[in-house]
């Protein structure tokens, strides 16, 4: 079986969210079971920094390819990488008239960027590597290689081979463009259909992959479950009821050889379960570089991520006061929604000693804390699937999260009475929810510090590798090919 990704995100190339972390680890976990894999990526502006940052190879191995539908008619170049500590090649297609902007998503017109991206991977593969079965996409950017497949190249006869599995990351970004992109991309107009990408009066991409993928799989059962509800369906929940039978869900998991405590590089003290007191020292570390009073025994409670409602940021938001009253400390990490940067900033400066907040994207301050808090907050609204969560357990930092999607599929309400389960966590979404989950983990915390150890070490004994998940994907390639052969 080969097996090719496709995708707008590929650590440690481009990374902004778990996407980037997915297909840069899962191809790793595939090699093994597959005749070959490989990954195919725009050559982003921030790739060339990365590919100098990490040290990894680089070779120009074709030029002026051209996409075959797409109305740009621009060249591209083909570059090769490969995955860190793998054989896996990566495959990068540069063009610098559409993939020059510094940020991986700031583009005036993404609708043009992404089609082309899609029709040019087309035109890659059936130039270099036509021996692959399986595309698999994700995501919304690059959901029209079904669309094209199906449309365009039904007659090609080495493109009609390929069967197509398109893993949806997060439903609530769906590329919706004007309907005159069909044209720009080189896509037949009878796709402005209801039963095809029209989506109340434009066009969505992430629709066209849901119909024309031969399978479709999101990154937990739970968010499965609920993209079918009007509640999270984002207005495609009619549509991937239609597709229910071919719809899965199979957990992300971690790569637990980069993330482990007791060889992580970027942590100044490695630790174990046997070894917590190198954990307090990761807090004291974090504490110290953060200017907080350094304090052993004050809980540590932290948040990474997009500072978006998503995230349940606004709940956090309206309990800030609240827990400032309280002997513990808050570190926060991320970038996004500019009212809560600017709100978070402004706590921070009226509780400097209780709060810091740190508006940037920055992996290593992101491993500390992991390593150093106590407690790490995930109260999402929605979550497909979710990494924060699993990389603090490893680390052994408390989950506290709303359990929806992925949060409920891997953390388990803990009890002193029986010492089972891994973290904290509430249905409902409100603050007042929240915070009582925080208020329960405290307790425990001040109160009962066997009962702690305890949690620590389930949370560290749970298994997020990604083996398991692993073979879930081989049986959905296999059922995306018996579909396509049926
Ligand atoms: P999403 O993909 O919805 O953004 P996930 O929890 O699936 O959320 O993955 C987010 C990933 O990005 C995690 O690995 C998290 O540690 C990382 N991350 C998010 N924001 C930052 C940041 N500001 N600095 C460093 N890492 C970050």
């Amino acid at each position: 079986m080969n097996i090719t990704f496709v995708s707008y995100e590929v650590a440690p190339f481009a990374k902004v969210g778990g996407l980037g972390d997915v297909v840069g680890t899962l191809p790793k976990f595939l090699q093994k079971k597959v005749d070959s894999i490989s990954v195919i990526m725009p050559f982003h502006k921030i790739v060339e920094k990365n590919i100098e940052k990490y040290n990894l190879p680089l070779e120009k191995i074709d030029e002026n390819l051209y996409p075959f539908s797409h109305s740009l008619k621009y060249p591209f170049s083909v570059f090769k990488s490969v995955l860190p500590e793998t054989n896996v090649p990566v495959y990068l297609i540069k063009n610098e008239n559409l993939f020059s902007t510094e940020d991986v998503y700031e583009y005036p017109h993404p609708e043009h960027q992404t089609s082309y991206f899609c029709d040019a991977s087309l035109s890659l593969i059936k130039n270099l590597l036509p021996d692959v079965d399986i595309i698999h996409v994700n995501d919304w950017q690059t959901s029209l290689i079904p669309v094209y497949l199906r449309n365009n190249y039904r007659d090609d006869e080495i493109l009609n081979k390929k069967a197509t599995v398109l893993t949806i990351h997060n439903l609530g970004y769906q590329g919706i463009f004007s309907p005159d992109t069909l044209n720009v991309a080189g896509l037949p107009g009878y796709l402005y259909n209801i039963d095809a990408l029209e989506f109340f009066g434009q066009i969505n991409f992430l629709k066209g992959g849901i119909l024309f993928s031969d399978v479709i799989n999101t990154v937990s059962k739970t968010y499965a479950e609920e993209i079918q509800t009007e509640e999270y369906g984002y207005k495609l929940d009619g549509v991937l009821k239609i597709r229910n039978e071919d719809l899965y869900g199979i957990l992300n998991g971690i790569d637990y050889d980069s993330f482990n405590p007791q060889t992580d590089k970027l942590i100044p003290h490695n630790f174990s379960i046997s070894n917590l007191d190198n954990k307090i020292k990761n807090k004291l570390a974090l504490q110290e570089q953060l200017n907080l009073p350094k304090k052993e025994n004050v809980p540590v409670i932290s948040f990474i991520g997009r500072i978006v409602e998503q995230k349940g940021i606004d709940l956090i938001s309206e309990i800030i006061d609240y827990l400032t009253l309280l002997d513990i400390q808050i570190v926060i990490l991320g970038t996004g929604d500019k009212k809560y940067e600017e709100l978070l900033i402004k706590y921070q400066n009226k509780y400097p000693d209780k709060l810091s907040i740190n508006i940037k994207f920055d992996l290593e301050l992101a491993q500390l804390i992991y390593a150093g808090s106590d407690m790490f907050m995930m109260p999402s609204k929605y979550e497909p699937c979710g990494l924060g969560q699993m990389y603090s357990m490893r680390y052994g930092t408390i989950p506290i999260v709303r359990y929806t999607g992925g949060l409920a599929d891997t953390v388990k309400e803990f009890s002193c009475e029986n010492n089972k389960g891994t973290g904290f966590g509430f249905y409902e979404y409100s603050s007042s929810n929240l915070l009582i989950s925080i208020l329960k983990a405290l307790n425990i915390y001040f109160r009962n510090n066997d009962c702690w150890k305890n949690l620590i070490k389930n949370a560290m004994s749970s298994d997020f590798s990604w083996d398991k998940s692993a073979d879930e994907y081989l049986h959905l390639y296999k059922k995306a090919i018996n579909k396509k052969n049926c």
